[in-house]
C-alpha cells in the first residue's frame, strides 16, 4: 500500500504528453493549446471610436463649446472617412468606426446639441477621450494564449479576434471505460434479483469528458476470467484504461491478475485513503491503466485524485489541480487511524468570510448521493486527533483548475 501523495506522484511520473492536432476554433472549446499562440496583428488594427458621437480635434473643444462646429462627415462602423478632418470641423462617428485622420477625441452624443448642421458641445471630454488605440487589446507578437492553457470561450474569441480560424491543440486522451461485475446491468434495463445498474461507467464518462478526454465505452465485463481478459485486451488499445470493480481481494476480482498476464507493469495497488483503498495503477506500453474500486463513491474519488490530473497532464495542461481552501468543521469529524479520510461536503461561507463545511449525509462508499450533494472533498489526516467543531480542514472544491498542487495530507 502507498500513501496518497506517493500514489499521485507515481501516476504523474508515468504520464506521456500526447501529440497535437489542428482543429477549427469551434471544435477547440475545452482543449489545451499545443503551443504558444502568438498574434500576427495588432488588435484593433486601427484607432477607432469607443462611443457614438462626434470626432473632433482636442484643440477645437473650446470653440465647440462656445460656438459649435460644423458637422462635415458621417462615419458609420465599417467605413473609412474619405478625407482628413480639417481644423474647426466635426465628424459624426459611430462606435467602432475608424477615427478620421486629424481627429483625436470623440465627444459622446449625450453631451452635445445639434442644429442646422452644427454641433454644440455642452461638456467637453479630456483630450484623447473615447478613442480606442490600435493595438490596445493585443500587440503583434503578443502571446495571447500560452502553451498548455485550456481554451474557454474568451480564448476562442481571442483566437478569432487575432485572425485565426484553426488552432493546434493537444490530442484528447482516449479513455477506455470498462465496468466489471456479474451483478451489473446496462443503463435503463430492468433489474433482476441481486442486480444493480452500471453507474460507474457513466460517472467516469462524465469525469473523462470534463477533463478533456474522449470516453470509449466498453460496457460490462462479467466476473468471468476469459471475458474480462478479452475486454481488457481491447481496452489496452486506448491511451488510458479505466476499469471499475474487481480489484479487491474477493474470489472474482480478476482485474489485476488479468492485466498482469497482459503485460501491465504494476506501479501500485492499494492507497492509504478511505474510501479509495483498492486502487490499482500500472503502465502498458506508455498507456496508463487504472483499476478503480467498484464502490461508486470510491471510484469517483479515485478518479478525481489520480485520473483527472493525469488526463490534464497528457494534454500539456499546467493547471492540473483543483483550487483548495481551509474550512472549519460545523460538526465533529472522525478520523481513520492509518488512512486519509476523504469526505464529501457542502461549503458555506459566513458573513465574516470564513468557510465552513458540513458533510453530505451518510458517507458510505456506495452512497452516490453523498457526491451528488457535494461541493467538495474534505481531507482528514490519518489518525487525526480531536475532531471538534471549528477545527480547520483542507477542502478541495470539485470545480476549477489551478497550477498549485494542494497540500494533501500524507
Ligand atoms: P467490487 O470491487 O467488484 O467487489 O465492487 C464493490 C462494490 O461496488 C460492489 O457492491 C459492486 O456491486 C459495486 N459496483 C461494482 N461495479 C459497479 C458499477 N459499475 N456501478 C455501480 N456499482 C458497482
Ligand atoms: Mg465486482
Amino acid at each position: 500500500m502507498v500513501r496518497l501523495n506517493e500514489a499521485i506522484d507515481l501516476v504523474l511520473a508515468a504520464v506521456r504528453r500526447l501529440g497535437a492536432e489542428r482543429v477549427a476554433v469551434c471544435e477547440a472549446l475545452g482543449r489545451a493549446a499545443a503551443g504558444d499562440i502568438v498574434s500576427a496583428a495588432d488588435v484593433p488594427s486601427f484607432d477607432n471610436s469607443a462611443m457614438d458621437g462626434f470626432a473632433v480635434r482636442a484643440a477645437d473643444l473650446a470653440t465647440a463649446q462656445r460656438d459649435g462646429l460644423p458637422v462635415v462627415a458621417e462615419i458609420p462602423a465599417g467605413t473609412v472617412a474619405t478625407a482628413p478632418l480639417e481644423p474647426g470641423h466635426a465628424a459624426r462617428i459611430m462606435t467602432g468606426a475608424p477615427m478620421p485622420v486629424g481627429a483625436d477625441t470623440v465627444v459622446q452624443v449625450e453631451r452635445v446639441e445639434e442644429h442646422d448642421g452644427r454641433v454644440l458641445v455642452h461638456q467637453a471630454p479630456r483630450a484623447g477621450a473615447n478613442v480606442r488605440r490600435a493595438g490596445e487589446d493585443v500587440r503583434r507578437g503578443d502571446v495571447v494564449v500560452p502553451r498548455g492553457a485550456p481554451l474557454g470561450p474568451a480564448e476562442i474569441g481571442m483566437l478569432v479576434s487575432v485572425g485565426l480560424e484553426e488552432v493546434d491543440v493537444a490530442r484528447r486522451p482516449r479513455v477506455a471505460i470498462l465496468a466489471t461485475g456479474s451483478e451489473l446491468v446496462p443503463a435503463g434495463q430492468p433489474l433482476g434479483p441481486g442486480q444493480i445498474h452500471n453507474s460507474n461507467s457513466f460517472t467516469a464518462w462524465g469525469q473523462v469528458l470534463a477533463a478533456g478526454g474522449e470516453p470509449v465505452m466498453l460496457g460490462i465485463a462479467p466476473d468471468d476470467r476469459a471475458e474480462t481478459r478479452r475486454l481488457i485486451a481491447r481496452a489496452l488499445e486506448e491511451d488510458v484504461v479505466i476499469t471499475s470493480g474487481g480489484v479487491s481481494v474477493g474470489d472474482f476480482d480478476f482485474v489485476k491478475q488479468v492485466e498482469e498476464e497482459l503485460g501491465v507493469e504494476r506501479r501500485f495497488w492499494g492507497v492509504a485513503t478511505k474510501p479509495g483503498k483498492p486502487v490499482a495503477f500500472g503502465v502498458h506500453d506508455g498507456r496508463l491503466v487504472f483499476g478503480l474500486p467498484g464502490n461508486p463513491v470510491s471510484a469517483m474519488v479515485s478518479f478525481e485524485l489520480y485520473v483527472r490530473p493525469a488526463l490534464l497532464a497528457m494534454q500539456g495542461r499546467r493547471d492540473l489541480w483543483r483550487p483548495w481552501l481551509t474550512a472549519a468543521a460545523i460538526e465533529p469529524v472522525a478520523a481513520t487511524k492509518d488512512r486519509v479520510e476523504v469526505r464529501r461536503c457542502l461549503l458555506l461561507r459566513d458573513d465574516d468570510g470564513v468557510w465552513r463545511f458540513t458533510t453530505t449525509g451518510p458517507q458510505g462508499s456506495a452512497i452516490l448521493r453523498s457526491m451528488v450533494l457535494a461541493d467538495g472533498l474534505v481531507f482528514v489526516p490519518a489518525g487525526h486527533e480531536g475532531g471538534r467543531p471549528g477545527d480547520p480542514y483542507l477542502v478541495i472544491p470539485l470545480q476549477g483548475s489551478r497550477p498549485e498542487r494542494p497540500p494533501l495530507p500524507a
